[in-house]
C-alpha cells in the first residue's frame, strides 16, 4: 500500500532513481521489453526466486508515465513472492505490465513480441492474464513462449480457477470462525457477501450446503438474483451490503471495499473474502478493524486458491491435488492468527511475516548443492539451478 501512495507522489519534479526503486523492495530483476515498430513497452519485474520461478500475471493498463508502471509492477511482484510464499508453492514473485490501452492498443504481434521477452528469460517469469488481458491476447503470446500458465481447458489447461478460489475461501472462513467462534461451524451463520461473480457462486453452494444464512449483492442486481434463487440466499441493495448484521462479511468484488467510510458501518465479527486488496491502506484502516474488533483474513492468503490452481497446471494439472492444497489455506490461516495474537500484530502483518521467514529459511536450504531437484514435472526442471 505505501506504493500505491508513492504512485501518487511521482510528479516529473521527483528525485527518481529506478536502482533505488528496485532495491527498496529487494527485487532481483527488472526487464524492460521495447518493440517501438509494434508499440510494445512492457516492464516484467522478477521479485524473488527462492523458492522457484517468479509467476504472476501481465496486466494491461493506460499508466500515464513509466513511473507508474514501474512502481505498479514492483508492488504486484512482490506481493505474489508473498502469496505464493503463504500458499506453500514452489514458486517465486513476479508480474508483467504491458503500458496501453486494452481497449485500443491490442494486437498479435504487440502480444507475441512480449512474449518473446518472457521466452528470453528462460522460465525465471512465468505469466498468465492479469487485468486487461483476456483468453485469445495470451493466445498470442502463448505462440512465443511456453512459459505460460492459467490456460483454459479447452487448450489442455486448468481451466477458470474461481471453484477452487471458493473451496479455499470457503476453508478460510472456517478458519475465521474457528478463531473467533471456538467452532468452525457455518450452520446458521450469517454472511454478506458484496459480488455475486463467478466465485462468488461456487462460494455460496458450499455455504448453502452447510446451512449458512446467506445475504447477497451485485451491481448488476440480477446476477445476485440468480445466486440467491438457486441456492437460496437473501438479496440485498448493494449500497446496504456493508450495514447487514452479520457473522462474516464477505468482500467478492472489487478492491479498497474497506476503507474509513465503510468500516465504521460494518456489524460483523470477521471480514473473510476473495477480492484483491480489500484494504483501501493497510497502515490507516488495518489498524481501524482491529479497533473494531473485527477479525481481518489477509486477502492474498484466503484467496491464493487461484493462484494454487494455476501452480498446479505447471505440475500436470490434478483436481484433487489443487482442492487438498486449497483447503490448506485453513490451517495457513490458523497459523497466521495465532501468529498475529502472540506478538500482538495485524493478521496481514503476521501472514507477511511467515511469508518472509519461508522465502528466507527455504533460499537458505538451497545454499547446498544437491545433484538432483526434489521436484517433478515441468515445475521440477524450472526449479533446477
Ligand atoms: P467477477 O468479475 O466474476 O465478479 C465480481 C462481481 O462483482 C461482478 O458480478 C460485479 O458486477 C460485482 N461488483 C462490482 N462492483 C460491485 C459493487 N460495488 N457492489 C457489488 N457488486 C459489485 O470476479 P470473480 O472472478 O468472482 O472475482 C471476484 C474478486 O476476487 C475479484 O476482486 C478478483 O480479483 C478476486 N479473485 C478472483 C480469483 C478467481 O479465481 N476468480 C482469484 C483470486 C482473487
Amino acid at each position: 500500500m505505501e506504493v500505491k501512495d508513492a504512485i501518487l507522489k511521482v510528479t516529473p519534479e521527483t528525485d527518481y532513481s529506478i536502482f533505488d526503486q528496485i532495491e527498496a523492495k529487494d527485487h532481483e530483476q527488472v526487464i524492460f521489453c521495447s518493440d517501438p515498430e509494434v508499440g510494445l513497452r512492457a516492464i516484467i519485474a522478477i521479485h524473488n526466486t527462492s523458492l522457484g520461478p517468479g509467476l504472476g500475471g501481465t496486466r494491461m493498463w493506460p499508466y500515464k508515465s513509466d513511473k507508474e508502471a514501474l512502481l505498479d509492477v514492483l508492488r504486484l511482484s512482490r506481493g505474489m513472492t508473498y502469496k505464493a510464499a503463504v500458499a506453500g508453492l514452489n514458486l517465486g514473485g513476479g508480474k508483467g505490465v504491458i503500458i496501453g490501452d486494452p481497449k485500443k492498443d491490442k494486437t498479435e504481434a504487440l502480444f507475441r513480441s512480449y512474449g518473446r521477452f518472457v521466452e528470453g528469460l528462460a522460465g525465471r517469469y512465468i505469466t498468465a492474464e492479469d487485468v486487461g488481458i483476456d483468453v485469445r491476447d495470451m493466445e498470442w503470446v502463448r505462440m512465443e513462449t511456453k512459459y505460460v500458465t492459467g490456460i483454459s481447458r479447452a487448450l489442455g489447461g486448468s481451466g477458470d480457477p474461481s471453484s477452487v478460489t471458493a473451496l479455499g475461501t470457503y476453508a478460510g472462513m472456517k478458519a475465521s470462525a474457528k478463531k473467533v467462534f471456538g467452532s468452525d461451524s457455518l450452520v446458521g451463520k450469517k454472511i454478506s457477501i458484496q459480488g455475486a461473480g463467478h466465485v462468488s457462486y461456487y462460494l455460496v453452494k458450499l455455504l448453502a450446503q452447510e446451512g449458512a444464512e446467506i445475504f447477497i449483492c451485485d451491481l448488476f442486481p440480477e446476477k445476485a438474483h440468480a445466486i440467491a434463487k438457486e441456492f437460496g440466499a437473501r438479496v440485498v441493495d448493494k449500497e446496504d451490503i456493508f450495514d447487514v448484521d452479520c457473522d462474516i462479511f464477505s468482500p467478492c468484488a472489487l478492491g479498497s471495499v474497506l476503507n474509513s467510510d465503510t468500516i465504521p458501518r460494518l456489524k460483523c465479527a470477521i471480514i473473510a473474502g476473495c477480492a484483491n486488496n480489500q484494504l483501501d491502506s493497510e497502515t490507516v484502516h488495518g489498524p481501524m478493524l482491529i479497533e473494531r474488533g473485527i477479525l481481518y483474513a489477509p486477502d492474498y492468503v484466503i484467496n491464493a486458491g487461484g493462484l494454487i490452481n494455476v501452480a498446479n497446471e505447471l505440475e500436470g494439472y490434478n483436481r484433487e491435488h489443487a482442492h487438498s492444497q486449497a483447503e490448506r489455506i485453513y490451517d495457513t490461516l490458523i497459523d497466521i492468527y495465532d501468529h498475529a495474537e502472540k506478538l500482538n500484530i495485524p493478521t496481514y502483518t503476521a501472514s507477511n511475516e511467515l511469508a518472509i521467514q519461508r522465502v528466507r529459511q527455504i533460499g537458505r536450504i538451497k545454499q547446498v548443492y544437491a545433484s538432483t531437484s526434489n521436484y517433478s514435472g515441468r515445475l521440477g526442471e524450472l526449479n533446477k539451478r
